[in-house]
C-alpha cells in the first residue's frame, strides 16, 4: 500500500481554502493508502508566538481536521512535537544538504525579505519538511503548487543520504507530489490566496449567517456592474471557483450559462452558493461543536496517534542509525 504523508500548520480553525486545497483530499485519500497527517508545531515557531495561543491553535486544528472527516481508524493524526525523532533526523539530513540548496528556496527568499532578523530555522525548514515525510518512508505527498519546489528538496535529501549511506538498496523512498484538485483558493478580495494572515478567509466552522455576511460583498467579475451586464465566469475568481468546489457539475453550467447571458445578478449567484455551502457544511460544524464539548476526546485522540506514529519513525531512527554507524553500542 502507498504511504501518504502531509503536513499543516497549527493556524487554529480551519478555513474554506485549507479545506478545499487540502483536507477535503485527505479525507478522500485516507482509505486507499496508509496516511500519516500530521500538525506541524515545530514549523510554527519560526516566528513570535506565544505558548498559550500555540497549545490552543494545535487542538483547534484537531478539532477542524477531525470535523472535516479524517477518521483515526483510516489515518494516523498526530502533532508533530510529540514525535522527537523528527527533529532527530533533521539534524541527520542537515548534514547532506548543501546550503545553496536551501538558500535559493522561493519561499525563503519571500519571507527572509520580509524579517529584520532571519532565523535559522527559516532556513533550515525544508530540511525538517523532509525527515517529516521521509521518516515515514512516505511515496507520496499531497501538496500544493507552492510546496513542490520543497518536495523536490525531499527528493534531493533522500538522494544524498542513499548515495552515502545505503547506496546498493536505496532506502529512503523519494517523494512524488500529488497536487491536490482544488489547487488555490482566491480570497474574498478576489485577489489574493485565500489566507488568515490576508483578513479574506471564510472559517470553515462559521455559521450560515456568518458565511452569508462575508459572501454578499465578495468581489466578483469588475464587467458586471448592472444586472443587466454580461459577465465573464473566469473573472470571477472567488465565486465561481467555489461554485466549482460546493455545487454539483449542472450547477456550475446553470451559473455559466446565467452570468455570460447575464440572467442572475451575482447576489442571485451567490445565494446559490451560499445554500450549496451550507449543506456541505453543517454537519462539519455539528461534529466540531460536539468535539469542542470534549477537549479530551481530541487531546487522547491525538495522544493515540502519536503512539502510532512514533513506533513507525522509531524503526525508521534505529535503521538510520544503523547504516550511519550512530548506534555506538552496536
Ligand atoms: Fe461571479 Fe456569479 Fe456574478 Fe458571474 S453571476 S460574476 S459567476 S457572482
Amino acid at each position: 500500500m502507498t504511504r501518504v504523508f502531509s503536513g499543516i500548520q497549527p493556524s487554529g480553525e480551519l478555513h474554506i481554502g485549507n479545506y478545499l486545497g487540502a483536507v477535503k483530499n485527505w479525507v478522500a485519500l485516507q482509505g486507499q493508502h496508509e496516511s500519516f497527517f500530521c500538525i506541524v508545531n515545530y514549523h510554527a515557531i519560526t516566528v513570535a508566538y506565544l505558548p498559550d495561543d500555540l497549545r490552543r491553535r494545535t487542538r483547534d486544528m484537531a478539532i477542524s481536521l477531525l470535523a472535516s472527516g479524517l477518521d483515526e481508524a483510516k489515518c494516523t493524526l498526530f502533532v508533530q512535537s510529540d514525535v522527537p525523532e523528527h527533529t532527530e533526523l533533521q539534524w541527520i539530513f542537515n548534514t547532506v544538504t548543501p546550503l545553496g540548496e536551501l538558500e535559493r528556496q522561493v519561499q525563503f527568499k519571500d519571507k527572509a525579505g520580509k524579517q529584520e532578523q532571519v532565523m535559522a530555522g527559516l532556513l533550515n525548514y525544508p530540511v525538517l519538511q523532509a525527515a517529516d515525510i521521509l521518516l515515514y518512508l512516505a511515496d507520496t505527498v499531497p501538496v500544493g503548487e507552492d510546496q513542490v519546489q520543497h518536495l523536490e528538496l525531499s527528493r534531493v535529501v533522500a538522494r544524498n543520504w542513499n548515495a552515502r549511506f545505503s547506496p546498493d538498496a536505496p532506502y529512503f523512498p523519494e517523494p512524488q507530489p500529488k497536487l491536490t484538485p482544488t489547487r488555490r483558493i482566491v480570497g474574498l478580495d478576489g485577489q489574493a490566496k485565500m489566507s488568515k494572515s490576508l483578513g479574506n478567509t471564510i472559517g470553515l466552522l462559521e455559521t450560515p449567517d456568518e458565511m452569508w455576511n462575508k459572501l454578499r460583498p465578495a468581489i466578483t467579475d469588475p464587467a458586471r456592474q448592472r444586472k443587466t451586464d454580461p459577465g465573464t465566469p473566469e473573472n470571477c475568481k472567488t465565486v465561481f471557483e467555489l461554485h466549482k468546489a460546493f455545487s454539483s457539475a449542472e450547477t456550475v453550467k446553470e451559473v455559466d450559462e446565467n452570468c455570460r447571458g447575464a440572467k442572475w445578478g451575482c447576489i442571485d449567484c451567490k445565494k446559490v452558493l451560499h445554500a450549496n455551502m451550507v449543506a456541505e457544511l453543517t454537519p462539519i460544524r455539528t461534529r466540531a461543536e460536539a468535539l469542542q464539548a470534549n477537549p479530551k476526546q481530541v487531546d487522547a485522540l491525538l495522544a493515540e496517534g502519536g503512539r502510532k506514529a512514533r513506533a513507525v519513525a522509531q524503526e525508521t531512527i534505529r535503521t538510520v542509525k544503523d547504516k550511519m554507524g550512530l548506534d555506538a553500542r552496536g
